[in-house]
């Protein structure tokens, strides 16, 4: 396809498009984006509250813990203890619970009574005396006592002699005996030990568990979360009577990569799967779009083509339906496109008469017949019943399977060459009908030639018999009456002889074109030469003659022979268009007219100025079968006759004489039937 330049709108229109893609991958990317970041929101506080769930679950472990602790260091006193009896039993607590570094037994007086030291630690008390936590100890108790029940210190840090330390509490229980004080058990908590021992396992898998103040100073760890990860972190209150502990529960943030959850990812997968069809969608449809212009600009182009043919397109199916016409085959048809599209047979434009040719012509054609290449010639008929003949030229519409789905015909419209043709052999007949004249020339001189002698002869021997039957002098009584018929028929013969010399002289100087002897020649005596032959003719048809001479008709400037002659001509015709036998009916009818008269010219018809000139006209009617168009229409062509006898030169001679004398001969239909013939001459001034 021809490389064509881009128009502004197709550039507007692709910045366009290209706009609404941007903002189209620009919305899905960011709803994507958002729809990650909520999720992972949602999944980070679910998780924050679960751990906080945990915390708390791990708080209440702790103090229900140091509770059944306290049930069970009340055990101690169930029975009434002594020094060594208590110290049994304390061993195997301390034992069983490690959370617990030392049990103290101390009197209302808080003295000492007996004590037994955790075996998990056993120089807790080696680096400092234990007497350096009695405040601690002391607080509890006072505590306890204003409580009557269990009470704690707050937390310490307890030096060891490795340099490292331990974070411990005090847990002080009055001991009462019926009713009355009998002392104090003093427990002492590790606060590791606590996390460690009073905590459920399971809960505290991989998480990081410690015990910090309020200000965030870590007291206790127990465990940490491994790693540079990012920490959820939960806070839970472990409230005991007398002190309170801050629990720190600690997880790591499960990094889900980016898209947190199944939900997500395949969300976030159908967005990018969506994106993704949506631009093979849009290059489809780009391609598409150009594809399409490209066949609207192919088809333009074609259309254009076709409109400026002058050569008729037709596209037919199988079944002889119009599937396709051009402008120039309507305008050939005389028919709109609409109506011949769809069309079938016979088709508008056959001629009624050959619609069962045409038809069988499909027929052949349908049956699979190879077409002829060069065409065939077929006659058309317009709806205003006009026809013409066209050369049409077919071939096989195939389709883009290789099936053939009908025909495809370029017609020609031969009027303009059947035209020239037409012209090319008029004007070839023309010519040899001018060869043949010549010919006829040359013969009619020969004949006028070899014709002088015998009627000179005749004549001669005409004028000898007439003086033979000439009486002698004085006896002119005694001439019988058909010595005097034989001398009037000579007379006769001599006057015919000589007036045949007259016409073959003319004729011959006709043809010759030698300069006519024009003469003036009054109209009565150019009918009463020819009316002695053409009485004879009218008599033996059964024809009425009939002569008018206008009496103010001037004399006319003419060749009186040949004048005679067209007369002649003009009469004998007529009387051969009423042969014997036609309309009985109409007697009346067989009648042959000669009427002369000047010819009146509308004022202004000559020359301004000039002096008119007067014409005289002479017509020939008759009654007989008339002129068919056919006929009518070479009358005057030479050798056109529709007589067996005929020559076909009397017509074409006629208008070349009068003509020649710058008349005009001229024919119209006669009424009610027969023929007008009218010529006209120049009259004498
Ligand atoms: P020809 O007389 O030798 O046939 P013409 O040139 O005189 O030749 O006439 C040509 C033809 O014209 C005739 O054959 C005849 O058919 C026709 N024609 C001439 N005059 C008449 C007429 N008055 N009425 C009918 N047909 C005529």
């Amino acid at each position: 396809m021809r490389p064509q330049p881009r128009s502004p709108w197709r550039q507007r229109l692709r910045s366009r498009r290209w706009r609404l893609w941007a903002a189209l991958i620009l919305l899905v990317v960011s709803l994507l984006a958002v729809l990650v970041f909520l999720a992972a929101e949602y999944e980070e506080a679910r998780d924050q509250t679960a751990l906080e769930q945990d915390a708390a679950t791990v708080s209440n472990d702790i103090r229900s813990n140091l509770l059944r602790n306290v049930q069970t260091l009340q055990t101690l006193y169930s029975v009434t203890p002594t020094v060594d009896s208590w110290s049994t039993p304390a061993a195997d607590l301390l034992a069983q619970h490690r959370e617990l570094v030392r049990l103290e037994w101390r009197d209302t007086g808080r003295r000492l009574l007996a004590h037994r030291d955790s075996l998990y630690i056993p120089d807790l008390f080696s680096y400092l005396d234990r007497a350096q936590a009695l405040p601690e100890v002391n607080l509890a108790c006072d505590n306890a006592v204003r409580q009557s029940g269990p009470a704690y210190s707050s937390s310490y840090f307890w030096p060891l002699r490795n340099g490292k330390g331990i974070e411990m509490m005090e847990m002080c229980l009055p001991v009462t005996r019926a009713g009355t004080p009998a002392g104090f058990l003093v427990a002492t908590y590790s606060l590791p030990g606590m996390l460690a021992e009073l905590t459920n396992k399971d809960l505290l898998r991989g998480r990081g568990l410690a015990f910090n103040e309020a200000d965030g100073t870590r007291l206790a760890l127990h465990s940490s979360v491994t790693g540079s990860r990012r920490t959820l972190t939960a806070r839970a209150v472990l409230d005991l009577p007398g002190h309170t502990l801050l629990l720190q529960l600690q997880s790591p943030r499960l990094v889900r990569g980016l898209f947190p959850n199944v939900l997500t990812a395949v969300v976030g997968a159908l967005s990018l799967a969506l994106l993704s069809v949506l631009l093979l969608l849009g290059r489809d449809i780009r391609r598409r779009q150009r594809a399409e212009l490209d066949v609207a600009e192919a088809l333009a182009f074609r259309k254009a083509m076709e409109d400026s043919l002058v050569t008729g397109l037709r596209a037919r199916d199988m079944q002889g339906r119009i599937t396709y016409v051009n402008p120039a085959f309507c305008e050939m048809v005389g028919l709109s496109a609409e109506q011949l599209v769809g069309s079938g047979l016979p088709a508008p434009w056959w001629p009624p008469e050959l619609v069962d040719e045409y038809q069988q012509r499909q027929m052949v054609r349908l049956a699979g017949q190879i077409l002829p290449r060069e065409g065939y010639e077929s006659v058309f008929q317009r709806p205003d019943g006009t026809r013409f003949p066209v050369l049409i030229i077919e071939a096989p519409l195939i389709d883009a399977q290789g099936q053939q789905t009908g025909f495809m015909s370029a017609i020609l419209d031969l009027t303009e060459q059947r035209r020239v043709e037409e012209l090319n052999r008029a004007s070839l007949e023309r010519l040899q009908a001018t060869a043949r004249l010549a010919t006829v020339g040359e013969m009619a001189s020969l004949l006028s030639h070899e014709l002088n002698q015998p009627l000179a002869a005749i004549a001669s021997y005409a004028s000898g018999t007439l003086n033979l039957l000439e009486p002698p002098q004085g006896a002119e009584a005694a001439v019988a009456p058909v010595q005097a018929e034989l001398a009037q028929a000579m007379r006769r013969i001599g006057e015919q002889a000589d007036r045949a010399g007259r016409v073959i002289k003319s004729v011959a100087d006709f043809v010759r074109r030698r300069e006519q002897a024009r003469e003036v020649v009054t109209p009565q005596s150019l009918i009463d030469a020819i009316q002695p032959l053409l009485g004879l003719q009218v008599k033996k048809q059964g024809i009425r003659l009939q002569i008018h001479i206008a009496p103010d008709c001037p004399a006319v400037l003419c060749d009186r022979t040949m004048v005679e002659q067209v007369l002649l001509n003009l009469a004998r015709n007529g009387v051969q268009a009423m042969p014997p036998g036609e309309p009985t009916t109409h007697s009346g009818l067989r009648l042959l007219r000669l009427e002369v008269g000047p010819l009146r010219l509308h004022s202004g018809q000559g020359p301004g100025g000039q002096a008119q000139k007067t014409w005289v006209s002479f017509s020939v009617t008759d009654h007989g079968t008339g002129l068919s168009p056919d006929v009518a229409d070479k009358l005057f062509t030479p050798f056109f006759t529709t007589r067996a006898e005929g020559m076909g030169l009397g017509l074409s001679l006629c208008r070349t004489v009068i003509e020649q004398h710058g008349g005009a001969l001229t024919h119209e239909p006669a009424q009610p039937r027969g023929t007008v013939f009218r010529f006209t001459l120049p009259g004498a001034a």
